[in-house]
């Protein structure tokens, strides 16, 4: 077996949090975020590797500041120190390996320097020590500190060179933002400190991933917190652990989740449709032209967060490849929204959410939990939609649907349960109709008459629905995959070849909340008509005009802001799905003990 070597950037990263460790480490789950990036591009400029041993080295080009200056230029003269970048060491012994941005070596001395793109610590000085007096208000000034996680580094550092043979007088780090160049003693206690963190890191991967911090200030400066959702995973782990009796170890107010997640605003999701478009990567923007070379759309690669080609738009394999490395997905569908490929980005995939989900939709009550929370989801919110939007809904069908969502609540086996959902949906699709408002009565009837059909459909309306449903159906593939899971393993649809059945099921709670519901608003609203429509042999489907409107009211419904009925902050549909993905990744792994989806009233 092969023996793990752990490298000290991720140890240090122990010290802020086992689970951040945890997920970085040993799941290998990384997500960039503004820190990051940056932290990535003072590290670029740092650990551009040295020239070997021997071979003449020329200057380099300086930066601006006088102490990266000093370290960066060439030494050419064999018996003044060297200064190394990108030194690689690994210790067998320990079982750690490190890449030391800067290591200082003079004969058998080595002094390491490691630069942060951040700030110090900043404490105040304690009250019995001395203050500028003359001050009218005598202020604590602040004494800048290495972080205890940067210390973890350099001590783990230090004693890699010390393996190798070195001596090593003092260490330094070096915080960009203030250009700061802080001196660290080497001594036993940074020797001990950095191994006691080792030894607990390795306890820490030996297990299963820690449960999240508690309303901790850590949390939202953690770049990884929007896949580890500390607030809603402890929310819904603690408050099971108080409705059983347990005593919560924390203050009820902790529980309530901080709006931490998203981090940032929803990026750009783009649908390109029209017939012979040529997507490319020019600089930051991504450019569409067209047949002639006209350039049609510019669109800022930073804010790019999905990107869907529907039928003959062509995509260059350099774009391909920087959007592989933005972590952009992009979907190839058919004309008519089926998604027949995914160019998915080799990202940061927990191969532990993969086979918990194996493992937990394998057992029968566990995908029944989880086939039942997204079907009493589902005809919740179809029930909602046809309370709020039909005219003259006979109270008879309200009440046959909260039969059937409490039937479905208590259903004991999955057949049953999809007897509930289909007798649900028959009661939904009778009233379905009754949602379409004066003007668009000819319209609604032909609904009403044909039913739901999918195959081909036979008239506007379910043409719009089966379009929706595929449109939905790549979102939810998209979120599973950023969550980590596979969109083929379902529970309530039965894994097929080429059927991404747990897309499916946790699209059911949004169906009615997304797709039924673009489909109301845009005939209502008159945003599409008759006109948007052709009728061949292979049934009802819109034009190119009619998708485009079509994607105009999509879009905007999956932009709309929701309040979660839970964790009472808002987010967009798209992000719900998101949560969602993600809160199914945590069931599945056992962070969390329930699972509830999105309804609302
Ligand atoms: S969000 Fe908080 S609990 Fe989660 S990894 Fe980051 S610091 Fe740890």
């Amino acid at each position: 077996m092969d023996k793990v070597v752990w490298p000290c950037r991720g140890v240090a990263e122990h010290a802020y949090c086992p689970r951040l460790f945890y997920y970085m480490t040993v799941e290998g789950v990384f997500l960039p975020s503004s820190d990051t990036e940056k932290g990535a591009f003072v590290h670029k400029r740092v650990d551009r590797p040295s020239t070997a041993p021997g071979e003449p080295t020329k200057p380099t080009k300086t930066s601006d500041h006088p102490a990266v200056e000093k370290l960066e230029k060439g030494e050419t003269d064999p018996d003044r120190p060297r200064s190394i970048r990108s030194l690689v060491l690994t210790s067998e012994r320990l079982s750690i390996t490190a890449t030391l941005d800067l290591t200082e070596i003079d004969g058998d001395r080595a002094v390491p320097v490691e630069y942060r793109k951040g700030r110090p610590k900043h404490s105040r000085l304690s009250s019995n020590e001395p203050v500028d007096d003359m001050l009218e208000e005598p202020r604590l000034l602040p004494l800048p500190k290495p972080w205890p996680t940067d210390r973890v580094q350099l001590g783990l550092q230090v004693l890699l060179l010390e393996e190798a043979g070195y001596t090593v007088p003092e260490a330094y780090l070096y915080y960009a933002a203030e250009k700061l160049k802080l001196r660290v003693v080497v001594d036993d206690a940074l020797r001990r400190d950095a191994l006691a963190e080792l030894e607990a890191a390795k306890r820490t991967a030996a297990g299963s991933r820690p449960a999240p911090l508690v309303n901790d200030p850590r949390c939202p400066r953690c770049s990884l917190q929007p896949i580890c959702l500390p607030d809603e995973i402890n929310h819904q782990r603690l408050t099971a652990l108080t409705v059983d009796g347990v005593a919560a170890a924390v203050n009820a107010d902790d529980l309530t989740p901080r709006k931490l997640w998203p981090p940032r605003d929803d990026g750009i999701h783009v649908v390109l449709q029209r017939e012979g478009v040529k997507v490319g990567v020019r600089g930051q923007s991504v450019r569409v032209t067209d047949k002639d070379g006209q350039l049609v759309r510019d669109l800022p690669l930073a804010n790019l967060e999905s990107l869907a080609l529907l039928g003959s738009v062509q995509v260059s394999t350099q774009a391909l490849v920087v959007f592989a490395d933005q972590q952009v997905p992009v979907a190839f569908l058919s004309a008519a929204g089926r998604l027949t490929a995914m160019m998915d980005p080799m990202g940061p995939t927990s191969a532990a959410v993969r086979a918990a989900q194996v493992r937990t939709l394998d057992r029968p009550e566990k995908a029944l939990e989880l086939a039942r929370a997204v079907t009493v989801a589902k005809i919740a919110n179809q029930r909602t939609l046809l309370m709020r939007n039909h005219a003259d809904l006979p109270s008879r069908a309200a009440s046959d649907m909260q039969e059937a969502v409490e039937s479905a609540t208590k259903a004991a086996t999955i057949d049953e349960l999809r007897g509930h959902e289909g007798n649900a949906a028959a009661i939904y699709f009778t009233h379905f109709a009754g949602m379409f408002k004066v003007g668009v009565e000819e319209i609604a009837k032909r609904f009403d008459a044909n039913g739901r059909k999918r195959r081909p459909p036979p008239d506007p309306i379910n043409s719009v629905l089966s379009f929706a449903y595929s449109m939905l159906t790549n979102e939810c593939v998209v979120a599973l995959r950023l969550a980590s899971l596979e969109p083929g393993i379902g529970a309530l649809h039965v894994t097929r070849p080429g059927r991404p059945a747990l897309a499916l099921d946790l699209m059911e709670p949004f169906r009615p909340l997304i797709a039924d519901s673009v489909a109301v608003s845009a005939f209502n609203r008159g945003e599409l008509t008759e006109g948007h429509f052709i009728h061949t042999a292979s049934g009802c489907a819109m034009t190119d005009y009619g998708r485009k409107a079509f994607f105009g009211v999509y879009g905007r419904r999956m932009e709309t802001e929701v309040t979660h009925p839970v964790f009472d902050y808002r987010l967009s549909y798209r992000r719900m799905l998101m949560l969602h993905a993600r809160l199914i990744a945590a069931w599945l792994l056992g962070e969390v003990p329930t699972l509830a989806f999105l309804t609302t009233r």
